[in-house]
């Protein structure tokens, strides 16, 4: 029959046919070999896919061959079986008892290990919202700290006498007259360095500051402060009274400054400071 001719076909040399022919059967002729020792098994499974594929490959010329001629040389010729077998071969490397072993233990690791994760997860969730909360707590006392005013003006009130030459003598420092009660504030950060009874000034309050300077507070009615007492800038230390030297409600208010407590302009000390009396 001429079913197997193509149109142009040509019949294929002897030489060829001769050739495909001694291959399949060296192929074949592997599979005849008694079975391995287990020992040996997994070198044999590679041989024999190895094996496989070359029949395959042997398979496909072979009957590439058939259709390009009408010789009926290979019709006992059945290739695909040497596949087959390869296959099977393989199928003896995945049949591990030890692989097998292997994947049951896994997941009842992964289960008792999860458990911990979790509480692990949470543990770490925790301090890291507690971590937060204080970093934002931190935060908003430095942002609160770095807004509030370091210097304020000692007493809301009329500017009623400044500093120096007054009838006849010399006023060391400024007035700012108000109704008694009237709250009288730490001008700046500092220390309380003494309250209580002064000569002229009925009762006082000084406060020693972080440079040194010291800011005296007189005529007050009362105060509300103790010695050694830390105060920051606008705190209430006393109230406003007419005690002492004085011809009406108001503050007396004056800075000393240097070693040797030099008085000096306290409107000129607030001026730098960025207020104004
Ligand atoms: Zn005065």
């Amino acid at each position: 029959m001429a079913r197997h001719r193509s149109p142009g076909g040509q019949d294929t040399s002897p030489a060829l046919d001769k050739a495909h022919a001694g291959a399949v059967l060296r192929v074949r002729g592997a599979h005849r070999i008694p079975a391995p020792s287990s020992a040996l098994r997994g070198k044999v499974v590679v041989a024999a896919v190895a094996a496989g594929a070359f029949a395959a490959a042997a398979a496909g010329q072979t009957i590439k061959s058939d259709s390009d001629s009408s010789s009926d040389n290979h019709a006992g010729v059945t290739p695909l079986a040497s596949s087959h077998d390869a296959n099977a071969a393989m199928g003896v490397g995945g049949n591990d008892t030890t692989t097998m072993a292997s994947s049951r233990i896994l997941p009842a690791d992964q289960s008792t290990n999860a458990s911990a994760e979790v509480q692990k997860l949470a543990e770490t969730t925790q301090i890291t919202a507690d971590r937060q909360a204080r970093e934002a707590e931190a935060a908003r006392k430095a942002a609160a700290e770095a807004a509030r005013p370091k210097f304020v003006v000692p007493a809301e009130g009329t500017f009623t006498s400044g500093f120096g030459a007054r009838w006849g003598t010399s006023h060391m420092g400024i007035d700012i007259a108000n109704a008694i009660g009237t709250p009288i504030v730490a001008a700046a950060d500092g220390v309380v360095l003494e309250v209580g009874p002064a000569s002229g000034f009925g009762n006082w309050v000084r406060i020693q500051h972080d440079d040194g300077t010291v800011t005296v507070y007189g005529h007050i009615s009362s105060y509300s402060v103790s010695e050694g007492e830390r105060v920051k800038a606008g705190d209430e230390i006393a109230a406003m009274g007419n005690e002492g030297q004085s011809t009406g409600p108001h503050l007396h208010f004056e800075v000393w400054q240097g070693e040797g407590g030099e008085k000096i302009d306290p409107a000129g000390w607030l001026a730098e400071h960025g207020l104004s009396v």
